[in-house]
């Protein structure tokens, strides 16, 4: 059986001493913030607002990440497609996942994990985003006539 590619599900896990199941009470998207508390020792809270902030999700080395504009990454979900980072505190943000996210795993596992990667065609940031097509040149303009002189 192949490894599957990693979701926040099977990434933000509670730690060895908890009962497996003692995150499935906290939303998808917002687990980071527990393990993240846990493994720093710091009281990390989930931001109250949304943001305006729409951004792309993509497979970076076999997990769906989300990078914030501050320079943060996070693992994520298509399952809870949003997400706020812990390192700038930035409101809740919409994430664009492709719309079909089990077919972009499936196509994925051929490969072995850590060359695991994929950009959504839409994401400005994608290194493969096809260049448009190159739009031809415009008829110019005729000269116009030279006017006659007036007597
Ligand atoms: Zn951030």
């Amino acid at each position: 059986m192949p490894i599957p590619v990693v979701r926040s599900e099977a990434y933000y896990l509670p730690p060895p001493r908890e009962p497996a199941d003692s995150y499935d009470c906290i939303p998808v998207a917002e687990r980071v913030f527990t393990w993240l508390s846990y493994r720093t020792g710091r009281r990390l809270i989930p931001p109250v607002g949304n943001a305006e902030q729409v951004y792309f999700a993509r497979v970076n080395q076999n997990r769906w990440i989300v990078d914030c504009a501050c320079g943060a990454a996070q693992v994520t979900s298509p399952t809870d497609p949003r997400s706020a980072c812990t390192q700038c505190g930035l409101g809740w943000c919409a994430l664009v996942f492709p719309a079909d996210p089990d077919a972009v795993e499936t196509e994925l596992l051929d490969l072995l994990p850590h060359l695991r990667n994929w950009w959504h065609p839409d994401d400005p940031a994608n290194p493969n985003r096809p260049e448009p097509e190159p739009q031809p040149e415009p008829e110019p303009a005729p000269d116009p006539e030279p006017e006659e002189p007036t007597s």
